[in-house]
């Protein structure tokens, strides 16, 4: 364990053994830990709603009570934290929802949509990040310019919504997920606006083009604290315009309200033994090598199963052709990694059609994470009893053997391979489990 939080820190550095000085054992630090990174995540898309209008008072006070919970001297007991844990599970639920009303709300209802991925000559804008608000107040403020915006990284899904999507500036999509942001960059050659995380420190060879919003802020770029984007429109008509470069077409959009408009069909061909699985493949995308574990698995689903993905992690398994079945493309992006509120509603929908509970349907969850938002995501998951979630590509370090080994004999928590460090968890090979 690490915890220095407090005054009596071993030797005023840290306490690091198994029990700190105070007598918190490193399994309670481990559950403090998770509620803390988890409530990050959770208050990140809480951000995001409540941009969009969208909040709710339980869930501020929930935030209160579980900080509470990690102070000095509050909590020595394992049972109350993990009960915690799944409470904020269970509140990130609620966040998510109110996100994706939020969402579908502002900006219409998502439908597939074909982007196009490249860019067309002439001034533009790169904005990535989650924040689809941000997306909006660009596309508005350069309304009456020449100038196009693309999307980057988790923006991608901006384009299922039809007011977004149909802006007369909206360019189209362009590159890949956050951890190619710098080759990405310099190769875009107008300025770029980064809502949220994940954002790299920039190096000098597009720093200057680099503005950032609100609390995200890098060195060498530039921090906008409002609304105004201006500097921005201003550099993009400075900069040297875009070639005319058309990469591929691509679709998204298949939000939980499409796939629940055809939750009759999907049904029907269930029980007729047409769809042999659904998997949920998503999350994170990052620049370990074990992230192939994920591309790998996703190439080996059968033919007649169809994947459902959300989150960066799609970029780690779009570039394949999965083809189509019954008519619905194989490979489906549901959205942003947010968008997980949707994955859990159309599983609910398909338990309450086959009368049966989510973990006895044809579904497996193979998650990849990276961050905080992903920790919160994972807790709803679990707090929804969800079992046998595969999670990878490296355990979280902050988890102890003894957490994991809770998690495992709960719900069935399993680890991909690493490479690197692992619990002593089951390990499951690349292969689609069916
Ligand atoms: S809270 Fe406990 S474990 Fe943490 S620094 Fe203080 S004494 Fe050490
Ligand atoms: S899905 Fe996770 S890793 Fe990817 S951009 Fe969003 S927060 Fe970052």
């Amino acid at each position: 364990m690490f915890c220095n939080q407090c005054e009596q820190s071993f030797r005023g550095t840290g306490c690091v053994d198994r029990i700190g000085v105070c007598g918190k054992d490193e399994d309670v630090q481990s559950l403090q830990e998770m509620i803390l990174y988890g409530l990050k995540g959770m208050a990140a898309y809480a951000n995001h709603a409540r941009r969009l209008g969208k909040t709710d008072p339980e869930v501020s006070a929930f935030i209160e009570d579980a900080l509470f919970a990690t102070m000095t001297n509050v909590n020595f007991d394992l049972a109350s934290l993990f009960d915690m844990a799944m409470e904020l599970g269970r509140m990130n639920l609620r966040v998510m929802e109110m996100l994706d009303t939020g969402h579908v709300e502002a900006f219409g209802k998502p439908q597939p949509t074909e982007v196009y991925e490249g860019t067309h000559a002439g001034p533009g804008i790169l904005i990535t990040g989650h924040d689809l608000v941000d997306l909006w107040d660009l596309l508005r403020q350069v309304e009456g310019t020449d100038i196009k915006v693309y999307t980057h990284g988790e923006m991608l899904p901006a384009h299922m919504y039809p007011k977004l999507a149909q802006h007369s500036n909206m360019g189209g999509h362009y590159g890949t997920a956050w951890q190619d942001q710098r080759r990405q960059f310099e190769g875009f050659s107008g300025p770029i606006v980064a809502t949220t995380n994940c954002i790299l420190i920039p190096p000098p060879s597009y720093a200057n083009r680099l503005f950032t919003v609100r609390w995200v802020a890098v060195p060498g770029g530039q921090r906008l604290k409002g609304n105004d984007l201006s500097p921005v429109i201003a550099m993009a008509k400075q900069c040297p315009p875009l070639p005319e470069k058309f990469v591929k077409h691509s679709t998204v959009g298949f939000h939980r309200g499409v796939l629940l408009d055809n939750a009759r069909t999907i049904v029907d061909a269930v029980k007729a033994g047409k769809i042999s699985r659904f998997y949920v493949i998503g999350g994170c995308d990052g620049a370990e090598p074990g992230r192939n574990y994920f591309s790998d698995y996703a190439q080996s689903t059968a033919g007649d199963s169809f994947i459902l993905t959300l989150g960066c992690g799609k970029y780690r398994i779009r570039e394949h052709d999965y083809g189509t079945h019954l008519g619905f493309p194989r490979l489906m992006d549901m959205g942003q990694c947010n968008d997980a509120y949707g994955a859990i509603a159309v599983a609910a929908a398909l338990a309450k059609a086959f009368d049966c509970s989510v973990n006895e349907l044809p579904l497996t969850l193979v998650i990849s994470w990276f961050e905080q938002k992903a920790v919160a995501v994972l807790l709803t998951l679990l707090s929804l009893g969800i079992k046998g979630i595969t999670l990878g590509p490296n355990p979280p370090a902050f988890v102890t053997p003894g957490v994991f080994q809770i998690l495992q004999e709960k719900f069935d928590l399993k680890l991909t391979p690493t490479q690197g460090r692992s619990h002593s968890g089951s390990i499951r090979l690349p292969v689609a489990q069916n």
